[in-house]
């Protein structure tokens, strides 16, 4: 690749070339002493019942650590993970510690209330590299032997583009964990390229309306058809469907009148840590404390 890229392009080009690759390669090295010294860790987003303003769930988000940056966000690592594979087992760190947190927060609101409530969802991001064989639900499984643990609690988000590299892997993939009681959300719906033929194919039970159509609903009227499409097109075939990307209280509303159950977005929380979630779910909720 070199030899023809030195003979096609002039050298500045070969050299920014050059600095990419030595760039992700840094990066690589730095991902893996991060996994080896533990530096990932999920953020958590809630993810609420419109109708009653309750968070119903919360998706994780990966973080990075890094001592001598502070917390890196995925935009600026994930690329590399996927191209380099490592993504998988950030993935099943996040999916691992997020289960983990998620669990003890619970038992310490529960603790504090002297009751149970009613137990939250977790929803993990999986990349497309975990769909060429079957480790994914080796860790899944190994997961739910823990005590306590529902399978139908637990919403893997995936993309379209998991999907369309090996179908048959996929497939597999996707029904063995629907086998294990687990549930799958498509992500980002609605970006992608034909997704209905997904839908079609795949045991799918969530769709997640991409954040670029929820945030023009009051500006587009395209955008407002595309949004009602989704939801009619979850009601009729029984998927759940969840918004992301809600900053204002109108687009909230919006969502709810089209039909809409459960929406995230900045307008009701960021992305918090460990400890801000356990908060907030002590505190009783999102204008707790
Ligand atoms: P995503 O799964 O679509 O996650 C939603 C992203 O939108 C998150 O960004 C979230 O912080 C952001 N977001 C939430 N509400 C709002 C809002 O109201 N406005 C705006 N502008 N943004 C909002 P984040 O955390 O930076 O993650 C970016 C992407 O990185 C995720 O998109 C997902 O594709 C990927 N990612 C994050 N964590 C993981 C992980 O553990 N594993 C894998 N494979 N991918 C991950
Ligand atoms: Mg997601
Ligand atoms: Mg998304
Ligand atoms: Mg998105």
């Amino acid at each position: 690749l070199q030899a023809v890229h030195d003979r096609r392009a002039s050298p500045p080009v070969a050299g920014a070339m050059r600095d990419d690759v030595v760039r992700t390669l840094t990066i690589e090295g730095e991902l893996r002493q991060g996994l080896d010294n533990d530096e990932f860790e999920p953020f958590f987003q809630p993810i609420v019942d419109l109708d009653t303003g309750e968070i119903a769930g919360f998706e994780a988000l990966a973080r990075w650590r890094k001592p001598d940056r502070g917390l890196i966000p995925p935009i600026e690592f994930i690329g590399v993970a996927e191209q380099t594979g490592l993504i998988r087992e950030i993935d099943a760190v996040v999916l691992a510690s997020a289960w983990k947190s998620l669990a003890s927060a619970q038992e310490a609101v529960a603790g504090k209330k002297g009751r149970s409530t009613k137990p939250l969802f977790l929803s993990i991001n999986i990349a497309a590299e975990n769909f060429v064989d079957m480790q994914l639900v080796a860790n899944v499984r190994k997961l739910l032997g823990t005590a306590g643990f529902d399978p139908s609690l637990l919403k893997l988000e995936i993309t379209e583009s998991g999907l369309i590299n090996s179908p048959e892997i996929a497939y597999r993939v996707l029904t063995e964990l629907r086998s294990l009681g687990v549930s799958i959300a498509l992500d980002d719906f609605g970006t992608g390229y034909s997704s209905l033929s997904y839908l079609h194919r795949f045991p799918i039970d969530s769709l997640k309306i991409d954040r670029t159509f929820v945030n023009a609903l009051a500006s587009s009227d395209r955008s407002r058809a595309i949004v009602r499409t989704i939801v009619g097109l979850g009601q009729s075939m029984s998927l759940k469907v969840i918004a992301e990307g809600i900053e204002e209280e109108s687009t909230a509303d919006m969502l709810r009148e089209m039909g809409l159950q459960y929406g995230q977005g900045y307008h009701y929380s960021m992305p918090v840590g460990r400890a801000s979630m356990q908060q907030m779910l002590l505190g009783g909720g999102l204008g707790g404390s």
